[in-house]
């Protein structure tokens, strides 16, 4: 597997480590008790278990989501990606589970509506198009790229959150979970580039006549 990219602001644990927090006999973390509630956890640490809950709940939905894109899928290779996808994506809602355990929570979702709206945009893209085109593929890889960049901005902030509280294991381990979802990005990328967005083109289609209008439009303005 290839290296997180070490975008900025956007995860990777090397050199950043600015510890705040202690760790207990059982190696797990505790935040510093700076900025309490009167019951207990600092406001950040709240925000931050409040994300942790968000990603766990749409990490299940998405496990639910990825087997009627992968079924509605044509390509091989988009097929293939959202079945190895799947399976990363139920380690990842087990890695959730590990770091819940870790700063000593309940693993528990939290109704994400930005999820609920991403995978419905899904599912709407697969009625509106027909099956076996590469159009609906084309649409398919937007929608699952729609899916990633909404859990790497997750992942990437917990990470760099995780890293300013002093929790480094955690961070590490949401870190390994980033770099799936970026590998993930880069390879749809790489799909709907060398497999499907040109014979997409090709496909031809009802709205061409609208597309000249838009060239023509376009080069009015300019
Ligand atoms: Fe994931
Ligand atoms: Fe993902």
């Amino acid at each position: 597997m290839k290296q997180s990219s070490t975008k900025k602001n956007v995860g990777g644990t090397r050199g950043q480590k600015t510890p705040a927090g202690t760790a207990d006999s059982n190696g797990h973390h505790r935040v510093n008790s700076r900025n309490k509630e009167p019951n207990g956890g600092s406001l950040l640490e709240k925000f931050f278990v409040d994300q942790l809950k968000d990603i766990y709940y749409a990490e299940q939905k998405i496990v639910q989501s990825l087997p009627k894109m992968k079924e509605a899928a044509t390509t091989e290779g988009l097929k293939d990606a959202f079945e190895d996808h799947l399976h990363q994506t139920e380690r990842h809602v087990q890695r959730l589970e590990k770091v819940f355990r870790m700063i000593s929570q309940k693993p528990e979702g939290k109704k994400c509506e930005a999820i609920e709206g991403i995978t419905r945009e899904a599912e709407q893209i697969i009625t509106e198009t027909t099956a076996g085109t590469m159009t609906r593929d084309a649409a398919l890889v937007i929608a699952a790229q729609k899916v990633e960049h909404y859990e790497i901005a997750t992942y990437g902030g917990l990470v760099q959150l995780a890293i300013t509280m002093g929790l480094e294991r955690v961070a590490d381990t949401l870190d390994k979970t980033l770099m799936e979802e970026e590998d993930t990005d880069q390879l749809l990328t790489d799909i709907a580039e060398n497999e499907i967005n040109l014979c997409a083109e090709q496909e031809g289609n009802q709205y061409s006549w609208q597309k000249e209008g838009l060239r023509e439009e376009v080069s009015m303005q300019n």
